[in-house]
This record gives C-alpha cells, structure tokens and sequence, in this order.
C-alpha cells in the first residue's frame, strides 16, 4: 500500500468526537432536567403575545419561548449525533470500497506485471503488488527491496545497468 499522510483535520475531529461522547449525554440530560422545570408553568395561559417584544413577556411566555428554544436543541443535539454516526458508518464504506478500486486492468501496468521472470522475484517480490510503477517499472517499495537484493547477491544496482 502507498505511504500517505493520516488526515489530521479527521484525526482531530477524532478526538473531539471522543470529548462530545462524554459532554453530550451530559447536555442532553441538562435540556432536559430544565425543561422539566419549565414545565411546572402552564404553557395554556398564552395570549395573543407574538407582537410584543421579549422584554414585554409574562413570566409564562417567557418559560414558553425557552422550552421552545430547549426543545430544539434537544432535538438538534439527537439529530447530529445521529446523522454523524449515519455519516462515518457512510464513509468507511466508501472508503474500503475506494481501497479495493482499480483502474481496468488492461489500461494500466502494476508494479507486479514488472515483476516475472526477473532476478529474484520470488525472494523481493510480492506478485499481487497493485501500486502504479514509479522507478524501474516497479512501485519504490518493491524497487527498493529489489535494490537491496541485488546488493546482496553481489548483482549492480538495476538503474545503474547500462542499458543493452
Ligand atoms: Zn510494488
């Protein structure tokens, strides 16, 4: 497999799914315990206060319009989580699938069509090597574990055989 960075910016987001795995049955349980409270108003006695400005609201409407707000958030909150989780469970099976890609094999050479019939193979080789060729018609991992070989069977180097 090709070396590649790790994403930090996922590597990050990692970390703060771990925190909001702790904070966020802890939010979740604070919506609740103060819309539990608000509920000890009752929310029927509400009149015709939608032309008012908030600083003019009865003490119920004003319970009203935070259960309004808390509930939402609450709701929010549940939906994120979800939807992350929907989303992450979305992404790892695109990205396994996306591992396995390959471009049709006749379109291409892999570094294990370079790899029969050359000296050593079977000690360096690794005849299922899918990555694209970049030195030698081999990817740098398999060119380098030739190079290796050669050096240690006594044979030159293979970019330093002049060519025939
Ligand atoms: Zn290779």
């Amino acid at each position: 497999m090709t070396r590649t960075r790790n994403d930090v910016a996922l590597e990050a987001a990692g970390l703060l799914l771990g925190n909001l795995a702790v904070k966020l049955p802890a939010a979740i349980a604070t919506l609740k315990r103060e819309l539990d409270i608000i509920d000890g108003y009752p929310s029927t006695t509400l009149g015709d206060g939608m032309s008012r400005s908030t600083a003019d609201l009865t003490s119920v409407e004003r319970a009203a319009d935070a259960r309004w707000r808390m509930s939402g958030n609450l709701d929010d909150l549940r939906d994120m989580a979800t939807t992350i989780v929907e989303l992450i469970n979305t992404m790892a099976t695109m990205t396994d699938r996306a591992l396995g890609t390959r471009a049709p094999a006749a379109e291409v050479a892999r570094c294990r069509d370079a790899q029969a019939g050359r000296d050593g193979a079977l000690d360096w080789g690794d005849a299922t090597c899918e990555e694209l060729p970049t030195k030698a018609a081999l990817c740098s991992a398999c060119y380098q574990r030739e190079r290796r070989w050669r050096i240690g069977a006594g044979l030159a180097e293979r970019d330093t055989v002049p060519a025939a």
